[in-house]
């Protein structure tokens, strides 16, 4: 699991500007703007951030004013005071460097666990683990771990996980790399399983629980959809659709075309119905039979002989689907 993960890292990964030009400075500004807040927000903020401080003394050197004015519109204001904060307390007390040991790491204002652990690991490349939200995605659906992951017990087997795997030898690129991956492909809503490299090991997708973990303890409102899709057959092989990024349920993924894909009157009777959540999404699904005209098919459409409908299908709900409509037993 760690080499598959590290060369997909090294393939794969963002290239950020914290990451191409590295230094403790660089990686501390831009772990305390990512927290809470997405990359993209964050990258004009990191340029402009950077280009008025460079360094920590400028930093130290700052009014208070002048750094909330270019933290405007990131929120969470509090994270730019402790950043003043630390980076005077550093120039005083540690001659203007970051300190490497993890216990100093954390006595600095704004230094949590995680702030900590990844300052320790990607600048100084100290072995020690981190969980945010993105790894502990990751990690409950990998090892099938159940609870709340914000809370005991789950969170502290999350931790101890995190700990087991740690990759030693290059602990940041490892700790970037599982964010990295529930940033991309074992994302909250639709993880794209089809292009996870621990596909082959991991416990969720072996269960189809992929899209019920991990558990939240937080309520949100919701939202029921009805879906109707459609088998459509041609000798042993099936139609199944690449959804497009514009879709609200599982974009990118292949799934069996639903009757808004194909022309009208393709749909025929109904085969079976389900019940399925995908995080807040309520869904009740109707598989009908139905017949395509001959002719060309559309772009987003392929064949697919039955028997390879796992390597395409990753969702549980379509997985659910084929299998409840006898297609293929598909587990
Ligand atoms: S296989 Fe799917 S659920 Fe499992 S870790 Fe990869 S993306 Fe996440």
């Amino acid at each position: 699991m760690r080499r598959s993960l590290l060369r997909w890292y090294r393939r794969n990964r963002r290239r950020l500007p914290w990451r191409e030009r590295p230094s403790p400075y660089r990686t501390w500004i831009s772990e305390v703007m990512l927290q809470q807040t997405q990359v993209a927000t964050v990258l004009p903020y990191f340029e402009r951030f950077l280009r008025r401080f460079p360094d920590l003394p400028a930093l130290a050197r700052a009014r208070e004013a002048e750094v909330l004015r270019l933290w405007a519109g990131l929120g969470y204001y509090s994270r730019a005071r402790n950043l003043l904060a630390a980076a005077r307390r550093i120039a005083s007390e540690h001659a203007g460097r970051i300190p490497e040991d993890l216990a100093a790491l954390r006595s600095l204002p704004g230094f949590g666990r995680y702030t900590a652990a990844a300052i320790a690991s990607i600048a100084f490349r100290k072995p020690h683990e981190l969980v945010d939200g993105n790894v502990a995605r990751v990690l409950c659906r990998a090892f099938a771990v159940f609870g709340d992951p914000s809370r005991k017990p789950a969170s502290e087997r999350v931790w101890e996980l995190a700990r087991e795997l740690l990759a030693r030898r290059a602990p940041g690129d490892w700790n970037q790399a599982l964010m990295e991956l529930g940033a991309l492909v074992c994302r909250p809503d639709a993880p794209l399983c089809g292009d996870c490299p621990w596909r082959a090991h991991c416990r969720a997708f072996a269960r189809g629980l992929q899209d019920e973990l991990p558990e939240s303890g937080r309520r949100s409102a919701t939202l029921p959809v009805a879906v109707e899709a459609l088998l459509l057959r041609r000798g042993d092989k099936v139609l199944l659709w690449r959804r497009s990024d514009q879709e609200r349920l599982l974009p990118r993924h292949w799934s069996l075309p639903e009757t808004r894909h194909v022309p009208a009157g393709t749909a025929g009777p109904e085969l079976c119905r389900l019940r399925h959540s995908i995080t807040r999404h309520r869904i009740t699904l109707t598989l009908r039979a139905g017949s395509l005209p001959p002719g060309p098919i559309p772009a987003a459409a392929r064949w697919v002989p039955a028997e390879r409908l796992p390597d395409y299908l990753v969702s549980s709900l379509w997985r659910k689907a084929v299998d409840r409509a006898a297609v293929l037993p598909i587990g």
